[in-house]
């Protein structure tokens, strides 16, 4: 009889070695864009495409397995529901997000009049 957790763990690595084989031609391929045929070109992209989705999917269930409980950028609060609001941070040298997350209305408000009330001119 197999259990479906050795059974997942199987099929994720399964998955994660296909993921980079498929990677790995890719990266042979990657110079070829212009003069590949278009028929293989397009293909490629299909692929490529479809191991982003894979893997931003994992991604995603990862965040949600490995990062620890937000808590609220104003007061501190350990968010464990839904935040009132989440704001997306661009690293600009190295393109990655993270989030900064906001536990209620007033907490907002507090941000904003931080960044362009009254409280931004007291800088
Ligand atoms: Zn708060």
């Amino acid at each position: 009889m197999s259990d479906p957790a050795t059974d997942r763990q199987n099929l994720r690595a399964e998955k994660q070695k296909a993921a980079k084989a498929r990677w790995a031609r890719h990266a042979e391929a990657k110079a070829d864009w212009q003069s590949m045929p278009l028929d293989e070109a397009k293909q490629h992209l299909a692929e490529m495409r479809a191991d982003i989705e894979l893997g931003a999917h994992i991604i995603q269930q990862r965040i949600g397995q490995e990062t620890p409980v937000p808590h609220c950028v104003i007061c501190n609060t350990e968010i464990k529901g839904l935040p009132a609001q989440t704001v997306p941070i661009r690293d600009h040298t190295t393109g990655l997000y993270t989030n900064e997350f906001y536990c209620s209305a007033e907490c907002v408000v507090r941000k904003n009049q931080r960044q362009s009330g009254v409280l931004s001119l007291a800088r």
